[in-house]
């Protein structure tokens, strides 16, 4: 007897075979005796349809209007949902953000949980009924109703999760699990049996598409251990828990491409204090997430100027450039050079806290490849390189079949972080037999 939320994303009640099939998972949990918290997604494709549908429309809608549009995606699939476990003779009902008692702040398209008042899900799970919960959604002290950004079904889980102290959250999607990169992208990805929260956000940050990166935040903060598992099958999935010892012992765990940035340049920004604050307090107002930030050095006679790139996410862009447009007369700049033919690939891993070479190593295999590198970052556990677009998918299986590939994970066993002949740290990935945690 546990209380369990699930989750099930927009593949796993793409059509209502699927959904008949989750209510049957579920019904089986229900009938073992459990108290089961569904969350769903809308039916996949459903959500870009609408920002189509939008679009068509006028290029940048109203975000109120958005979010009450976005919203209605995942209120079809809650009641067809508790349809489908109705049809099986069990007692389910369909809940709205709202009437679930998600309350988030005001910012439209991607809100924040503020609170949840679980109070009206505790008396339906008391009184023995399955509760489905529209997931991305809820509504502001003031009653208008919010989107959590892309992907956030996850979060309406997690949080869920949290606020009713569950004792299982699972996150059902159309894959095993974390993968070491997407499957198919890369033919010789495995599944991982377990992951940390920052890897797994940096993968999720990173698009990895399995979780929303604020979802995990939010399970990293709260301590929700959850499973990510397939809804076409019984197979255990990967746990993504708080690090442990053991998981230093892998130098990468995963590799990923986010193919969803795009790349501004202004070019010959004055340099001169006050200038980038200028800048990025401007998009910060817009609310638009900047990522990796790159400025060069001085060049050119007369006043010192510099160009500056960064990266935002590519639906995004037409909003910072509105933004950049605006300031060009005040700060000074020759002009803007937006580019979406780009992706970030980056490597992730705990291991890279004990292990040196990583870098050096990744940027090897991308010289081999004839892949020239156009911004870096790093953090203590990622690494990750800007690139062509089109060279994105290549590269990524040329790293993971140094860092990951077959080979790395059939070494003979060898002590722990003892460098091999040369002096390297031998990259010590996963031998022989699965070993479960
Ligand atoms: N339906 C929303 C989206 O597609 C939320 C979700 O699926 O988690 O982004
Ligand atoms: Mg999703």
């Amino acid at each position: 007897m546990a209380l369990i939320v699930q989750k099930y994303g927009g593949t796993s009640v793409a059509n209502t075979e699927r959904i008949r099939n989750v209510a049957a998972r579920v019904a089986r949990y229900h009938q073992a005796g459990d108290r089961v918290v569904v969350v769903v997604s809308a039916m996949s494709g459903v959500t870009d349809n609408l920002i189509k549908l939008a679009r068509e429309i006028m290029p940048l809608p109203s975000e109120r209007e958005m979010d009450m549009l976005l919203a209605t995606g995942e209120q079809t699939t809650i009641a067809l949902a508790a349809m489908a476990l109705h049809a099986l003779d069990i007692h389910a009902v369909s809940l709205t953000g709202a009437q679930a008692g998600i309350v988030t702040d005001g910012v439209h398209t991607k809100a924040k949980i503020q609170n949840i008042s679980p109070k009206r899900i505790h008396e339906l799970l008391n009184a023995g009924q399955v509760v489905i919960v529209a997931g991305f959604q809820g509504q502001t002290p003031e009653g208008q109703i919010t989107t959590l950004g892309r992907g956030g079904s996850d979060l309406t889980a997690i949080a869920l999760a949290a606020a009713i102290k569950a004792d299982l959250c699972q996150i059902y999607t159309d894959v095993d699990g974390v993968y070491t990169a997407d499957p198919r992208i890369v033919p010789d990805a495995r599944k991982l049996d377990e992951i940390s929260y920052d890897e797994m956000l940096e993968l999720a940050s990173l698009g990895a598409k399995v979780m929303q990166s604020r979802s995990v935040e939010f399970a990293k903060k709260f301590g929700v251990v959850f499973e990510v598992r397939s809804s076409l099958n019984d197979n255990p999935g990967t746990i993504v828990k708080e690090e442990t010892r053991s998981m230093e012992d892998v130098v990468i765990r995963g590799v990923s491409v986010d193919k969803n940035q795009a790349k501004v340049t202004l070019v010959a920004v004055p340099d001169k204090p006050g200038v980038a604050a200028r800048i990025f307090k401007s998009l910060g107002d817009a609310t638009i997430n900047v990522d990796m930030i790159v400025q060069n050095i001085s060049h050119g006679a007369g006043t010192p100027a510099t160009d500056l790139s960064f990266t935002v996410d590519k639906p995004e862009l037409l909003k910072a450039r509105k933004v950049i447009d605006a300031l060009q007369a005040e700060v000074g700049f020759r002009e803007v050079i937006a580019d979406e033919q780009i992706a970030k690939l980056s490597i992730v891993g705990v291991g890279m806290k004990s292990h040196s070479g990583v870098a050096g190593k990744m940027f090897d295999v991308l010289a081999r490849e004839g892949v020239n590198i156009g911004m870096i970052s790093t953090s203590e556990i990622k690494i990750s390189v800007v690139i062509k677009l089109a060279q994105a998918e290549s590269a990524m299986r040329a790293i993971h079949a140094v860092f990951l590939g077959a080979a790395t994970h059939c070494d003979p066993p060898h002590p722990r972080g003892s460098p091999d002949s040369k002096g390297r740290p031998r990259f010590r990935g996963r031998r022989g037999p699965r070993r479960r945690h």
